[in-house]
């Protein structure tokens, strides 16, 4: 059986979470957390990092720094997963779906122009699969209508954007805040968690006391001042030492792991081109701003039945592919409270993306198993 994804160990996991037990603190904010925080604060010029315990942790952080109130507008793509949504929701946001392009599942800011009113105070662009979105034209709108970005870069570790000017950043790095997971499914991994990014220092201290459950704890730690307390609101978003310790171990092995990953990326890629030549499926497209980081590899099918009939193809030879996002504007929840939107592209990708099995241990042969099981299907149906 291929799964569609299987966590792994690449180096000292094990080994720095029995270190971060003996050293006698497995609560937040230890040694190992510090390291990861060093970490992506040097390799990608994150202002600030702080680990949480999952993406979906980090966003909510962001929600609250943005000062949410209800009836504020979120705009945010309707092709992603409900954190990037409802976070904003749980502090009282109104939702603004906007669609993709129609041949990359990026937010596509001409639509998100459209959409701004009096009332929008923050865009969320979604990096989905890694790659970025259009950032210097989404900043251009941001500055233009005083607005936050949020990049939720769940899937962008490693990952970069070039501006017109020739100028390279990492996602996550661009937005005024950013939130990175490491899900197990994710690049880099510890089972859940995430990290917060925050590019504007005016808002470092509010963003550690959100994260000490509203309470000055940190500033106290650091002998900043002599007691602590309560001073806003807040919830417990930090990760404890085993996490921070495993993550530590994965990002020492950063390299290793994103090397493997592109290398599985360009064979899936380039054994299924000749199927994109021939006009049955398309391939990912990377714009000449972005990079990829292989977070995933998808195929985009012709339609639902053809990708309903390669899904089952594929199971009854032990093989795990998945489709994801039914576009939110679809959902139960948004569909409770709001009339029906068209949202095409949106729709598009719902009914015809299929991910196919990725993660690290993949083997060269599984893979090729793979890849020829879907020339086979393909041609199965050419006949
Ligand atoms: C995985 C993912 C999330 C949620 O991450 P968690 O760490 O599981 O909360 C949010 N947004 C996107 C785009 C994701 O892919």
């Amino acid at each position: 059986m291929i799964p569609f994804n299987k966590p792994f160990i690449v180096g000292n996991e094990l080994k720095y979470i029995e270190e971060a037990v003996k050293s006698g603190k497995i609560s937040g904010d230890g040694i190992f957390t510090k390291k990861c925080h060093t970490f992506f604060e040097e390799k990608f010029g994150f202002q600030k990092a702080l680990l949480t315990t999952s993406c979906t942790d980090a966003l909510e952080m962001a929600a609250i720094l943005c000062d949410i109130q209800p009836g504020d507008e979120v705009i945010v793509p309707s092709y992603t997963f409900v954190s990037s949504a409802n976070a904003f929701v749980l502090r009282g946001a109104k939702i603004v779906f906007v669609d993709s392009y129609p041949d990359n599942p990026n937010i596509d800011p001409a639509e998100i122009e459209k959409h701004i009113t009096e009332k929008t105070k923050v865009i969320v662009p979604v990096h989905y699969a890694g790659v970025a979105c259009d950032m210097e034209k989404i900043m251009a709108l941001a500055k233009k209508h005083n607005l936050f970005v949020v990049e939720d870069a769940a899937q962008a570790i490693d990952s970069y954007y070039t501006f017109s000017d020739g100028t390279k950043k990492a996602l996550g790095s661009i937005g005024d805040f950013a939130a990175f997971s490491f899900h197990e499914t994710k690049n880099i991994i510890c089972g859940e968690g995430g990290m917060l990014v925050i590019n504007n220092p005016e808002y470092n201290v509010r963003a550690e006391i959100i994260r000490e459950k509203g309470t000055n704890r940190s500033a106290f730690f650091r002998g900043e001042v002599n007691k602590y307390g309560w001073v806003d609101l807040g919830s417990s978003f930090l990760p404890s030492e085993i996490l921070s310790a495993f993550l530590y171990a994965q990002l020492e092995n950063l390299g290793t792991i994103q090397e493997k990953r592109i290398r599985i990326w360009k064979e899936y890629y380039n054994s299924l081109l000749t199927l994109q030549e021939k006009g049955c499926i398309t391939l990912p497209d990377i714009p000449a701003f972005a990079t990829n980081n292989a977070h995933m590899f998808y195929i985009i099918c012709r339609n639902y039945e053809e990708r309903s009939n390669l899904i089952q193809f594929l199971k009854t030879k032990e093989i795990h592919p998945v489709f994801h996002y039914l576009s939110l504007n679809k959902s139960d929840f948004f569909l409770k409270d709001n009339s029906p939107i068209d949202i095409p592209n949106s729709d598009h990708f719902t009914d015809c993306l299929l991910r196919l099995p990725f993660y690290y241990e993949l083997e060269e042969a599984e893979q090729k198993n793979i890849n020829s099981l879907i020339h086979e299907y393909y041609s199965l149906l050419e006949k």
